[in-house]
């Protein structure tokens, strides 16, 4: 079982966010830290077995003062059952990492940082609005390895306004130069609401190509294999036995607790006569009732639905096909006691014969070209 913890807090919101974070709110994380682990107490009662991964995500988790951090961390053990050799990652930002912060995460039992690098140009950096420049990537970096951390992600972005593929292939450079076991890269997606969306529509920025954002990611995948990573995922790329366990739960629908604001769960999942059939809950968003909510041990999800058996085998679907491994039909029969071939058997063929997956064994996988139209690929796949 895996646990996604959400730290909202972040020094300035980046232009082209939507997640649930704000700045200006540092005032609160005391109070934001003690109701994590009472929420933690509260959930407890949920779990039916240890956790493997632990994820801080945020948000700038490591905006979290030190002695913060230490609390929030030996707490979450303390109340919920932590294997000692979990995967825990916590997410970082150049231009917040001190020492003193990784003094206190890596006694704590963080064995994993994911550094929001994004970009290696100033000038992009600052389209998106990020608080850092290129040579904190570095820093911090070094900062991490003087700490004896032995697990780095860097976040990379490409198709972002004013990016040329030269910019792409230097901010690659940039990355393996520092050495990080893992990166991941993502392609821009403006959302609507966003200070970038809003440029974009006014015409102030502009987007690459469509052609030249797939060239873009040509050139991630062939740099990244050169370089020795492999890639696990469509975004997702590490050197071996460097994949991020808590990221591949997500996509093999492992059950997970969420706490905190907007965090998500993957709870109770059961078989019945129908096949696997589970519970999605998602926390407010809101700070002052998620503060309050849990002061009175009220529940604080905003949302709570029940995943019936045809959504759930789509997931499978859906999910897998991000993954290189893609969906097999004996995890497939095991999850749902119903065969993928009787479940979407013609749909994939179609696909297979517009050359989107790849059909090995008992394997579908997304083909290159697939990984480009992932979109179409799942809407033909999508149940009526
Ligand atoms: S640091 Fe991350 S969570 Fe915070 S505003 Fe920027 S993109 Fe959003």
């Amino acid at each position: 079982m895996e646990l996604y913890v959400h730290l909202p807090f972040c020094r300035q919101k980046c232009r082209y966010c939507d997640f649930t974070s704000f700045s200006g709110q540092e005032g609160r994380m005391e109070s934001y830290v003690s109701a994590l682990l009472r929420e933690a107490e509260i959930r407890a009662g949920e779990i039916t077995e240890s956790f493997d991964t632990v994820y801080f995500g945020g948000g700038t988790p490591s905006l979290l003062p030190p002695a913060l951090l230490t609390r929030l961390a030996e707490g979450l053990k303390a109340r919920l059952p932590v294997l000692q050799d979990a995967e825990w990652t916590s997410e970082a930002n150049p231009g917040t990492l001190t020492p003193a912060w990784l003094e206190a995460a890596m006694p704590s039992g963080i064995n994993r940082i994911s550094l929001g690098m994004q970009a290696a140009q100033n000038s992009l950096l600052k389209t998106l609005g990020r608080i850092h420049n290129a040579g904190q990537v570095e820093e911090s970096v070094k900062l991490c390895r003087e700490a004896g951390l032995r697990n780095l992600n860097l976040d990379l972005m490409f198709g972002l306004p004013g990016q040329s593929p030269a910019d792409w292939s230097e901010t690659l450079r940039e990355a393996l130069s520092l050495q990080p076991e893992h990166i991941s890269a993502y392609g821009l997606i403006p959302e609507e609401g966003t200070p970038l969306f809003r440029d974009l529509e006014a015409g102030r920025l502009t987007l690459p190509e469509v052609e030249t954002e797939r060239s873009m990611y040509d050139t991630l995948l062939g740099t990244l294999s050169r370089a020795g990573f492999e890639q696990y995922e469509i975004s997702n790329f590490a050197r071996p036995g460097y994949a991020c366990q808590h990221n591949i739960g997500y996509w093999t629908q492992t059950p997970y607790l969420g706490l905190g604001l907007a965090a998500a769960s993957l709870i109770f999942p059961q078989k019945n006569g129908e096949g696997l059939q589970y519970l999605r809950r998602t926390n407010t968003a809101d700070m002052d009732a998620y503060l309050s909510g849990i002061a009175e041990k009220a529940p604080v999800f905003s949302e709570e639905t029940a995943i019936p058996p045809g959504e759930s085998r789509f997931e499978t679907l859906m999910l897998g096909l991000r993954m290189n491994q893609g969906v097999t039909e004996e995890r497939f029969q095991a999850l749902h006691g119903r065969s993928l071939e009787s479940c979407y058997g013609p749909r994939l063929r179609e696909m297979e014969a517009r050359g989107l997956l790849v059909h090995e064994g008992d394997r579908w996988r997304l083909s290159r070209l697939g990984m480009d139209l992932q979109n179409q690929v799942l809407v033909a796949l999508m149940d009526d």
